[in-house]
């Protein structure tokens, strides 16, 4: 099985900072990195190093090949990323000394998809394919219906949030993963309560608490494995990736979700974005 995965490419320019800047506040950086990023590349390469046939839909300008060659170097198939004339995105990310982030987007080539590419690569797609979105991209509301259409498992990472694009996706979404900020603003914004959405399975994440998986009226707590916080940025990516991969190697919902509380909990004790994505034998290894 493929999964397709509409998803952003992004340079992540990593700062650590004694604590998250203020308004109007200059402040001195110990540290900084590059690195791949963007919640789409993420869940590509999470995905992938949890053994899975991972397709990329997405964009990069002429400074961004080294960002596709390097989602190709950790196994993620690249044919269907375009390069376009726009520069590729870019997110600045201050992380402080508690592991806490704040992150400005540039989303540059992402949000230049062309939706008919989209839709040729998903029809090359079978049944029982899965299809991953998340709203850095445009184009989510094709890929959703197209997905849906040609019977794959449609999943939306509804982050950053936007209720307009939420509401699109909703009719042919299979799985909805959202953290706990995120769902109480769909709650918001549609009026109802998260447990009323038509849809088959939520899974809010929720940073240390772990996560909840709403199921045909089940509510179920999974705790997250204990650890030394360090870089929480792309937990909640990696999380997402590892559930994808074990529902496409066949394994439960339950036991997917279990898997990705370890992936996303040696994650969130690494700085960096999906450079330091750990692979299954790793997670697989990590008892916590
Ligand atoms: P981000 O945007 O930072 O990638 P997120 O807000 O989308 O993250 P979170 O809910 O913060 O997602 O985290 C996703 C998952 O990562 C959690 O469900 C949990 O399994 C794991 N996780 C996050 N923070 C911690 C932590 N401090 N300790 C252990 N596990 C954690």
């Amino acid at each position: 099985m493929t999964i397709f995965n509409l998803g952003s490419i992004n340079a992540d320019h990593v700062y650590r900072v004694p604590h998250l800047p203020g308004p109007g506040e200059t402040l001195a950086a110990t540290s900084m990195q590059t690195g791949l990023g963007g919640k789409g590349a993420n869940m590509s390469v999470a995905a992938a190093r949890a053994g899975s046939h991972v397709a990329h839909i997405g964009a990069i300008g002429s400074d961004g090949i080294w960002a596709r060659n390097r989602l190709l170097e950790y196994g993620v198939d690249t044919r269907h990323i375009a390069e376009l004339d726009v520069p590729t995105g870019h997110a600045i990310i201050n992380v402080d000394d508690a592991g806490e982030n704040a992150i400005t987007l540039f989303a540059g080539a992402n949000q230049a998809i062309s939706e008919d590419s989209v839709a040729n690569v998903l029809s090359t797609g079978s049944t029982g394919d899965i299809l991953v979105t998340q709203n850095e991209t445009n184009a989510q509301s094709v890929a959703a219906k197209v997905g849906s259409k040609l019977g794959f498992r449609v999943c939306y990472a509804a982050a950053p949030f936007d209720a307009g694009a939420v509401k699109v996706v909703l009719p042919y979404l299979d799985f909805l993963i959202l953290n706990a900020v995120e769902a109480k603003q769909l709650e918001q914004a549609l009026g109802v309560s998260i447990e009323e959405l038509d849809v088959a399975d939520i899974i809010i994440t929720l940073g240390s608490d772990g996560a909840r998986w709403i199921s045909e009226g089940v509510d179920q707590h999974f705790a997250a494995i204990k650890v030394d916080p360090v870089d929480t940025t792309g937990a909640g990516d990696t999380f997402t990736g590892y559930v994808l991969a074990g529902l496409d190697r066949g394994l439960t919902m339950g036991q997917s979700i279990s898997l990705a509380m370890r992936a996303a909990a040696l994650m969130v004790m690494r700085m960096g974005t999906a450079d330091v994505i750990p692979d299954l034998k790793e997670v697989e290894a990590f008892s916590g």
